[in-house]
């Protein structure tokens, strides 16, 4: 047969519908879909024909490639990840995982009405901020706390609103940027201050701030380095000489504290970072934070700080496009209970928990997880134990390296990509590391039902492989 004769002879979508096999399809499948699919597989049959690599038209292997790229089309894009990295605020993972009480709050509030902007007790409108405002304010010592869509959004809103239109003060040592597209210069540029940088890369000292300061200064900024550090010969000013620098000239200070910190790390071994009650105490105008790195609930920016600025930032125009909204208040509001109540807080915010979790907990964790991993993978692999190391991740605690015990899985044949690309395609997803040849899995960031489903994913990817 000639290209012409072959392409006369591709079925048409509405033959094909009438087909048993497609009619069952039509059932699983929104409609939409499944025509999709179908046009697309014929097309890809054409594609076929035309460029010779198709001499006969099967429609059972059209139908067929239709079914695949319906299932394709049926999958969830955003859906469950194990995570096995040990990276515990995985950025690209969705950084904190909820509690279990965050969780239910969310789903509660997200079913129905609820008192989002509702003053139960007068009947009539409220504020959506008071819902975590107390909390925030107790947790922290500020006057007046509110919270906005992610940190981004609090550093815009702070400066736009303290320094539109004047000049905005930072070290050339805090002009980061923070994953992805966060760059204090383009935020600058964007809230309409002018920024003013002072100091070198390694040191900037407090007259670089005096001397930068003119009638014309709104705001002196300081970025902590949550991602980064500058070590060696470095120098940068303590927030509390900040402070008294703008108070002598009437100038307010903003702490971009990033990470989130609210409790004291340094007891659990962990580097003793400066916490957002530190920046507060030192007399911070405002304070910003992550709500989802080590505060360890949902996507959120924290503002706290005096009551006068958050007033101010509460009636912006900004403020209102970047609000939260009635899901990631709940789960804020709840995951912030928890801090009244340490030991809870422990043991139910899952970063708190993996971050704490003792090094003999997680080695005899291992050890079992590691007898489950060479029973599901067989004898053509070595699984053993191995020490390595964790990290918090996402723009937290950035040069932690977090002792852990993984178990280390190597073929004795081959090598393991194909052993963790069939794990990331599985279902579920289960991310895992590799390094120098070896898969690595780390129970910090794993519970017990994950490693067994993980167990169950290796021994399905070891038979088929
Ligand atoms: C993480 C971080 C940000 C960005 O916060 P998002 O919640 O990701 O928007 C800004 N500044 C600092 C210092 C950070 O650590």
């Amino acid at each position: 047969m000639d290209t012409q004769e072959l392409l006369r002879t591709l079925p048409k979508v509405n033959r094909l519908l009438e087909r048993e096999d497609v009619a069952a399809l039509a059932l699983a499948h929104p409609r939409p879909l499944l025509l999709d699919a179908l046009r697309d597989a014929i097309e890809e049959t054409r594609d076929g024909i035309r460029h010779g690599q198709v001499d006969s038209v099967s429609e059972d292997d059209v139908v067929l490639r239709a079914t695949v790229l319906l299932a394709r089309a049926a999958h969830r894009s955003l859906h469950r990840v194990i995570n096995a990295t040990g990276i515990v605020v995985h950025t690209n993972l969705g950084r904190s995982p909820l509690s279990e009480v965050a969780v239910d709050a969310v789903v509660e509030v997200a079913r129905g009405y609820s008192t989002l902007e509702y003053d139960v007790e007068s009947g009539e409108r409220g504020s959506r901020h008071t819902h975590v405002e107390e909390l925030l304010k107790r947790l922290t010592g500020a006057e007046a706390a509110m919270a906005v869509n992610n940190n981004a959004a609090a550093v815009l809103l702070g400066i736009a609103g303290l320094a539109r239109g004047k000049e905005a003060i930072v070290s050339r040592g805090q002009l980061v940027e923070i994953g992805g597209s966060f760059r204090i210069s383009d935020i600058m540029r964007e809230s309409g201050a002018k920024m003013v940088e002072i100091g070198t890369t390694n040191k900037t000292h407090l007259h670089d701030y005096e001397s930068a300061l003119t009638p014309q200064t709104g705001l002196l900024l300081k970025v902590h380095s949550s991602n980064y550090r500058v070590v060696g010969f470095t120098e940068e000013v303590p927030l509390a000489d900040l402070v008294h620098l703008g108070a002598q000239h009437g100038v307010p200070v903003f702490e971009d504290q990033g990470s989130g910190v609210l409790i004291d790390l340094a007891r659990f071994g962990l580097p003793g970072e400066p916490t957002v009650l530190s920046a507060v105490a030192a007399g911070a105008d405002i304070v910003s934070a992550s709500g989802d790195k080590l505060i360890g609930g949902p996507q959120a920016g924290i503002l706290v700080g005096k009551w006068h600025t958050i007033q101010k930032l509460k009636k912006h125009p900004l403020a209102r496009a970047v609000r939260l909204d009635k899901m990631t208040l709940a789960a804020l509001e709840v995951t912030l209970r928890l801090y009244l109540d340490e030991k809870r807080l422990l043991a139910e915010v899952p970063t708190l928990r993996m971050l704490t979790i003792p090094a003999a907990e997680l080695e005899s964790r291992a050890n079992a997880f590691a007898a489950a991993v060479a029973a599901a993978c067989g004898d053509a692999y070595d699984v053993h134990t191995a020490p390595d190391v964790s990290r918090a991740g996402g723009g937290a605690l950035p040069m932690a390296d977090i002792p852990t015990t993984v178990v280390s899985v190597a073929s004795r044949t081959g090598s393991v990509v194909e052993l963790e690309q069939r794990l990331r395609l599985g279902e579920p997803t289960i991310v895992a590391r590799i390094k120098d040849g070896r898969l690595l899995l780390d129970p910090r960031t794993l519970t017990l039902a994950e490693e067994a489903e993980i167990a169950d994913a290796l021994a399905r990817a070891v038979r088929e492989a």
